[in-house]
């Protein structure tokens, strides 16, 4: 089993964090990818994050017409912060020694790597699969001073459609009443509204 991990606050989930984990799905053949919600991520604390139970609804909605797509929400059982390591060292478990496990990065979240808890360690255990973003750039060279041989065994890159959306611009839109069709799935975009996620 080969499996790839799309970790993220999808607050809301978006066609960026879809098509980029289908087109890592096809490149690195994987058997499916685990979309994995995060309870409280550190690098967010400062920030307000919507509820949980949003989050994780709308990851179900986007991902439920993609037969390789499901999601964990095991990051929101767990308590205290999201931790990549203890979600890559739980899942291994659950999987069995044998899956081969796969962290989908995009190029934002690669340039921040080397802050992440235990990062090190994340790099010489786990394989990353490090996507494109618009707007990021990956300075593979800063990356591979830092974690040395792991970063060429470890991160291997790839490029994905450049969809230039985030959650970031989708929250902003919906706070001036704008448009935000085609950025996220219908039945996420009939959700957000329905539910006034991120009215004022
Ligand atoms: P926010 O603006 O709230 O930070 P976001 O759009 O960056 O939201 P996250 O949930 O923070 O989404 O991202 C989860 C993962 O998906 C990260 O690895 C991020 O790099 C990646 N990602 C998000 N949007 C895109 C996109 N448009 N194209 C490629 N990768 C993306
Ligand atoms: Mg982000």
């Amino acid at each position: 089993m080969k499996i790839g991990i799309m970790g993220g606050t999808f607050d809301p989930i978006h066609l960026g964090h879809l098509a980029t984990a289908e087109a890592v799905r096809e490149n690195f053949s994987l058997d499916e990818i685990l979309f994995i919600p995060a309870a409280r991520p550190p690098h967010k604390l400062g920030k307000k994050v919507s509820d949980e139970k949003h989050r994780l609804a709308m990851t179900i909605l986007a991902t439920q017409s993609n037969k390789f797509f499901r999601v964990s929400d095991m990051e929101l059982k767990r308590t205290g912060l999201s931790y990549t390591l203890d979600t890559m060292n739980e899942l291994q478990k659950n999987f069995g020694a044998s899956a081969e496990l796969f962290f989908i990065i995009g190029a934002d979240s690669l340039a921040d790597l080397n802050k992440w808890h235990a990062a090190k360690e994340l790099v010489e255990k786990c394989h990353f699969i490090a996507t494109t973003r618009p707007g990021a750039d990956a300075n593979f060279s800063a990356v591979k001073k830092f974690f040395g041989e792991a970063a060429t065994k470890h991160i291997h890159r790839v490029t994905t459609p450049g969809l230039e959306i985030s959650s970031t611009d989708i929250r902003e839109k919906i706070r001036l009443g704008r448009s935000i069709k085609y950025l996220v799935p219908e039945a996420v975009e009939e959700y957000i509204l329905r539910e006034k996620i991120y009215d004022c």
